[in-house]
């Protein structure tokens, strides 16, 4: 394979992307301002409105960030302390926090190891009088296996929140995410698919009863000037980023195509590398390629390598949820989430975004071949 050399590659180009509807954004962002259209307009209203759309839910609630969206959908849903609610061992920790933060009490629960997302065959062992609710998350945008996750669900009378953060229009069984389970909650942080210039977040649903208290509870309790039916707090998107996002959902649909053909593309070129474990989707599982993980036993020298080629690599995450510091007080061992423990030191995320060239995209497949056919 030929080397193209002095093509170096970011991890993600956000500036590129701006570059490319830099007119329509631009538009966007004046409009707002000419308006003084700041909080809870129009715009915020529009975007909402689009959202549930294309996502096909009956609603969507916007708010200030993707952890808000995860807390406000576990408040309304009613957690109560002592709830426990269960949460895969591997996410960004929005998603077990949150459950904290409602007054509950996490349970973690190990991941498959082919998808990194919950494993339902964990479930029932988690699973005690206590439980309410279970948190699947669409890990690097593959969705977890929903159908053994909802019947599970359903048996035992648990409610399931769909942390989507990372699958905008990811699909499972022909169903698009965040409208399987009773919730679902997006993060629009700028780097995820669909990204604001600042911190937005939103959480769909079918359940008009839900919606209306999340949207309350979200406001200070009230959709009306002076109306404070409940206690809530203040999560808002604002109107710039409701601007920017209605302009950048328009592109989402193409930029999720170039995703996946970059992500067919790395693994076609990487498909034969001794000692590389390539992403793999599941039949039924529509993959939005939000990070691109690959496995190495040498994961650290493989990133140090690739480095000093120009390509920028990340760690998602490098130490699954029950590990980290926040999470001593359950006193968990590796033997307990052996799946997420071994992920943990050998995962590495590669450049890609929709603005890649295709250089770029045969500079990262080159440097990965050339960077493990080396020595250590
Ligand atoms: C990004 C992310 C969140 C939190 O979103 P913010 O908008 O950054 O608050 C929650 N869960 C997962 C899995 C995420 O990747």
């Amino acid at each position: 394979m030929v080397l193209e050399q002095n093509v170096s590659v970011p991890f993600a180009d956000l500036h590129k992307q701006y570059l490319s509807i830099k007119p329509e954004i631009d538009a966007a962002i004046a409009d707002v301002i000419e308006n003084s259209a700041f909080i809870r307009s129009k715009h915020v209203e529009k975007f909402e409105d689009a959202f549930a759309r294309t996502i096909g839910a009956a609603h969507c609630v916007s708010c200030a960030h993707g952890t808000d969206a995860l807390y406000i959908a576990m408040v309304s849903l009613g957690v109560k302390p002592g709830d426990e609610v269960i949460v895969p061992a591997m996410s960004w920790i929005s998603t077990s926090e949150t459950v904290t933060q409602a007054g509950g009490r996490v349970v973690f629960c190990d991941i498959d190891p082919v998808t990194y997302t919950l494993d339902p065959n964990c479930l029932d062992e988690k699973i005690s009088s206590r439980t309410v609710g279970i948190i699947p998350v669409h890990l690097y945008g593959q969705p977890a296996d929903m159908d053994p996750i909802m019947a599970t669900a359903e048996k035992n009378g648990l409610w399931v929140l769909e942390d989507c953060a990372q699958a905008h229009l990811a699909q499972y069984k022909g169903r698009t995410v965040g409208t399987i389970g009773n919730a679902g909650t997006f993060s629009f942080y700028p780097g995820k698919n669909l990204g604001a210039m600042g911190d937005a977040g939103a959480i769909v649903t079918n359940d008009a009863a839900l919606a209306d208290h999340m949207a309350k509870f979200a406001r200070h309790g009230g959709l009306r000037k002076g109306e404070h039916e409940i206690e809530g707090i203040n999560s808002r998107m604002d109107g710039l980023q409701a601007a920017i996002l209605s302009v950048k959902l328009r592109h989402l649909p193409d930029w999720t195509k170039r995703r996946r053909e970059i992500a067919a593309s790395y693994c076609e070129r990487m498909a034969d590398i001794p000692g590389l474990i390539l992403p793999k989707v599941l039949p039924g599982r529509n993959h939005v390629w939000h990070l691109f993980v690959v496995r190495h036993e040498d994961r650290d020298a493989l990133a140090r390598k690739l480095k000093a080629e120009g390509v920028q690599t990340n760690i998602n995450y490098p130490s699954a949820l029950p590990f980290l510091a926040a999470y001593e007080y359950l006193g968990h061992f590796p033997e307990d989430f052996s799946n997420a423990f071994a992920c943990q030191s050998s995962i590495l995320s590669l450049p890609l975004f929709p603005e890649m060239s295709a250089a770029q995209i045969g500079r990262v497949a080159g440097a990965v071949e050339f960077s493990c056919g080396q020595p250590g």
